[in-house]
């Protein structure tokens, strides 16, 4: 039997500290501040702006969204970014993704201030992330991380295994295990023998999206288990990259979904446009 890691219970931890630091601004008169641009009526970019909103509001910060129609032009949208990296009372910026077909989202990760991306996806802050000195941590990698240190998992000299390697997920992820002393593996759609390396990892993220692609004869006894995938199983129920029910019996602790990372996404940005503000208001 696992343990079972609540990312409910984690994030609120991670949550409560803002909202008492963030009070601690507010008491100097700084009164941290968070963008959040969303382009077009994606139904999912809609929800994850509405809990991006509600949490700023939770722990004390200032929000303002910019809806942006899905006809926006990338002049337009270039020149919101540059009015709002320009914008004092403005700390941290987020353009939901993904943006409409016509934009170019790499173009406008890389128009937002490196000072006020609170997602971390801006190329100086990537670059920082690997040489192991930076501001900002990508925010889901961040709040695996989190989840680690809560429960005193010790990562040094670990075999870590991540599945997956995107920009945004796997790849950070590798890297913040790295920083930690893990020996890292990292596997995607071309891996041979992906059982054989996941059945190695005393420590296994999955970011794969693919639900319940995680079975448990690629986990070895006592692993932990972090599941980042968000994926909808054939019954259109919520679900993980990890088939939770074969896999928990087997592991020392696992991430259920929902209720695993996905709350630790938005707990990480709060600490990062926290520490924006910080920042630019010379605090540190
Ligand atoms: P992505 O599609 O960009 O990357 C998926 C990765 O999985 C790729 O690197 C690919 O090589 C690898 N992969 C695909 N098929 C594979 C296979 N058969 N074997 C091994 N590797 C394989 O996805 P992403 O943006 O990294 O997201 C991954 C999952 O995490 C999705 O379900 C997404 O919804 C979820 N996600 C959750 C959060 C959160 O807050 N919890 C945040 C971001 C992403």
């Amino acid at each position: 039997m696992a343990k079972i890691i609540s990312g409910k219970e984690v994030s609120a931890k991670v949550r409560e500290q803002v909202k008492t630091e963030c009070d601690e601004l507010k008491s100097k008169g700084i009164n941290p501040g968070l963008a959040v641009i969303i382009v077009g009526d994606d139904p999912a970019s809609r929800v994850y702006v509405n809990n991006k909103k509600k949490a700023c509001a939770d722990v004390g910060f200032v929000s303002e969204e910019y809806a942006l129609p899905a006809e926006t032009t990338q002049e337009q949208l270039l020149a919101l970014v540059e009015e709002l990296n320009n914008k004092p009372d403005i700390n941290g910026i987020l353009c939901q993704l993904p943006l409409p077909g016509h934009l170019d989202e790499t173009a406008v990760i890389n128009a937002i201030s490196p000072l006020k991306d609170v997602d971390a996806f801006h190329p100086s802050n990537v670059g920082k992330i690997m040489i192991g000195d930076y501001d900002f941590l990508p925010c889901t990698p961040a709040g695996v991380m989190e989840m680690i240190h809560n429960e005193g998992i010790e990562v040094n000299g670990k075999n870590c295994v991540v599945i997956g390697r995107s920009n945004i997920v796997g790849k950070p992820m590798a890297m913040l295990l790295l920083h930690e002393n893990g020996t890292v593996t990292i596997c995607h759609s071309r891996t041979k023998n992906l059982k054989e390396i996941c059945a190695r990892a005393d420590i296994l993220v999955a970011a794969v999206g693919k639900p319940k692609f995680v079975t448990a004869d690629m986990v070895k006894e006592g692993a932990v288990v972090l599941d980042v995938g968000i994926n909808r199983d054939e019954n259109g129920k919520l679900c993980g990259d990890v088939d939770f029910e074969s896999v928990e019996p087997k592991a020392s602790y696992i991430t259920p979904v929902p209720g695993g990372v996905g709350p630790m996404t938005i707990a990480m940005l709060m600490k990062n446009t926290l520490k924006a503000a910080k920042i630019q208001n010379g605090i540190i």
